[in-house]
């Protein structure tokens, strides 16, 4: 109170040089923030830039940040949020690493009424989460399956094809929706027998991935491919993440899948990863989806600034996340199939990447 005071006085005393305009600046500007981002990982690119695109379009508006990346590491997360709160934090943007473990923090934070908006990733059992902008995550596995789908040509009956699972982090609530919206497409073939899961490993306590980890998902493609293709072959894998499905791809090329004689399976993904679009181009993964992150930061920047004027965000969905304990009012934005035949204009015409990145 007393710093914002003198501050403020010191406004008016520069003013007397420099007018009234610049009072309306100097007040206002220190006004706007900080606003605290936490994120989940530097060890994806997709949050590297979800962070630097943030940080961008808040500026832009005038807003101070605090952006800091956790290194997976759920006690490290917490230990920053709450730094950011003591230090005055005026709105939290978080992507959970596990979204279950901020009530505490959030609960403080609700205290010194800081606003929490939940970024890419639900926060659960928290009643102290004001909104959410995220991507229409059941649409993302709904575009995965899809796709195996219309490579297998399952729509035309054919089959019998075989297939493996792989989930998310069982810690993301994001990883269930995809998930799910995969095996809303999936899961008739898997019961007519079109599609075959030769280990059985199906639902998400049996092929969740967690933290993402690329390689421990090698490893139990490793694992299923020793177990149950030393005489059959895997047709398609349905892969939730970019990095995941590299440890997928690297698996399956240590058997010598990737020849003519032993040609790659349907590999699906997510984020548009650099490498991974790469990748797609040398025809090992199939498809990814992405996700405009720089929509989702603009998304967020909003919110924000529609709470930072006592308005009311814009929302497109007020029944799908339930955290536990309340719904929270999201912002759904659309996600794209990406595959060979559209990498350019998804991601170079729409600016996303330079095609020098990719090629
Ligand atoms: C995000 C995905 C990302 C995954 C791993 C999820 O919560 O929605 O875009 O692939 O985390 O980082």
């Amino acid at each position: 109170m007393k710093r914002n005071f003198l501050k403020t006085l010191l406004a008016i005393a520069v003013t007397g040089a420099l007018g009234a305009t610049s009072l309306v600046q100097v007040v206002h500007a220190q006004d706007k923030g900080p606003i605290a981002i936490s994120m989940p990982t530097k060890s994806s690119a997709r949050w590297i830039a979800d962070g630097a695109n943030m940080v961008k379009y808040f500026q832009e508006k005038g807003y101070k940040t605090d952006l800091q990346y956790a290194d997976d590491d759920i006690p490290n997360q917490l230990a920053q949020i709450e730094n950011m709160v003591t230090k005055g934090a005026k709105v939290l943007v978080i992507a959970a690493i596990d979204g279950t473990t901020l009530s505490d923090v959030l609960q403080k934070a609700a205290d010194k009424g800081v606003k929490v908006i939940a970024y890419d990733r639900l926060i659960k059992g928290s009643k102290n989460v004001d909104y959410y902008a995220t991507f229409d995550n059941f649409q993302v596995g709904v575009l995965q399956a899809a796709y195996i789908e219309k490579a297998l040509d399952l729509k035309a009956g054919k089959g019998p094809f075989n297939i493996e699972l792989f989930g998310g982090s069982p810690d993301d609530n994001n990883a269930f929706f995809f998930y799910n919206g995969a095996m809303s497409v999936l899961k008739p073939y898997i019961d007519s027998g079109k599609l075959v899961v030769r280990s059985k490993q199906t639902g998400m306590d049996k092929v969740s991935t967690l933290r993402w980890d690329g390689a421990v998902a090698q490893a139990r493609m490793d694992n299923l491919l020793s177990a149950y293709y030393t005489k059959d072959k895997v047709d398609a894998v349905l892969s939730p993440y970019d990095g995941i499905s590299i440890g997928i791809i690297s698996s399956l090329k240590g058997v010598g899948y990737g020849t003519p004689k032993l040609p790659m399976p349907v590999v699906t993904g997510q984020d548009a990863e650099v490498q991974s679009v790469k990748s797609i181009l040398k025809k090992e993964q199939t498809s990814t989806v992405f996700k405009d992150t720089r929509e989702l930061a603009k998304v967020t920047v909003a919110m924000v600034d529609a709470m930072m004027a006592g308005k009311q965000p814009e929302v497109n969905d007020t029944k799908t996340y339930n955290n536990g304990v309340k719904v929270v009012p999201a912002y759904l934005l659309k996600p794209v199939s990406v595959d060979i035949t559209n990498w350019k204009q998804a991601l170079v015409d729409s600016g996303y990447y330079k095609e020098s990145q990719i090629k």
